[in-house]
């Protein structure tokens, strides 16, 4: 798509270390989903500019996404980031030592629901979310996540237009039809204020009320 191409190629700059992850992948053998760089970009812009200094991620991969908030932190900012595969924490962990930024992130190998209870009970909270994971806990992860934040947080989703496949009614496959419920919450929810940016596969991005 030439907008796409346009919009990458002015905003959406990779220094090395981002360059090399997408090889890096390939390597190993691990998938490349990765989000696109303007979607990077668009994470770390509104990571700083909410002023950010705890960010939870759900799914690491190879540390893209995480380098890309870790970025736009300030020097004392934090990062959490949930992965179940220790292959990917472990590639994930080598990119953001590669990028400096090893003080700011933490990565907890497990399953993200588990993890997000450990959070809970230890009374963490974030003001930064991003949800990258498996789509069929969509739902489930969004009210984990509202209640881990703090009033005025900013909650991101990416993959909401799941290439496409939210728009064919006959698709019921699980991850399609928990994305199509995931759009409908946010849009809906009275805790939150919503919008679904049409950049990469469907970035979501909602706001925690101060009264949630
Ligand atoms: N956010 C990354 C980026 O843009 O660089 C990409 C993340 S990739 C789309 C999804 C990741 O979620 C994979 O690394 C996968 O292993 C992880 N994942 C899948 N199911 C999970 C679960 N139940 N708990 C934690 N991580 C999970």
């Amino acid at each position: 798509m030439r907008e796409r191409e346009y919009v990458r190629s002015l905003f959406g700059k990779e220094d090395d270390v981002l360059k090399s992850i997408a090889p890096g992948l390939e390597e190993r053998d691990m998938p490349q989903i990765s989000v696109p760089p303007e979607v990077g970009k668009t994470l770390y812009l509104l990571a700083k500019m909410s002023g950010a200094k705890r960010v939870l991620e759900i799914g690491a991969l190879g540390g893209y996404s995480t380098i890309w908030l870790a970025r736009a932190l300030p020097e004392s900012g934090k990062v959490v980031s949930l992965e179940i595969s220790q292959k990917h924490a472990d590639f994930a962990a080598e990119n953001v030592a590669k990028a400096g930024l090893k003080e700011r992130v933490t990565f907890l190998v497990g399953d993200a629901m588990q993890s997000l209870d450990t959070l809970a009970r230890k009374g963490e909270r974030f003001d930064f979310f991003f949800i990258d994971a498996d789509k069929p806990n969509y739902i489930n992860y969004l009210e984990k996540v509202i209640q881990l934040s703090e009033p005025g947080a900013v909650i991101t989703a990416d993959n909401l237009f799941q290439h496409g496949r939210i728009f064919d009614d006959q698709d019921q496959a699980p991850s399609p039809r928990t994305i199509r419920q995931f759009n409908e919450q946010i849009a809906n929810d009275p805790r939150l204020e919503s919008m679904l940016l049409t950049i990469g596969d469907g970035l979501g991005v909602c706001r925690v009320k101060e009264k949630k």
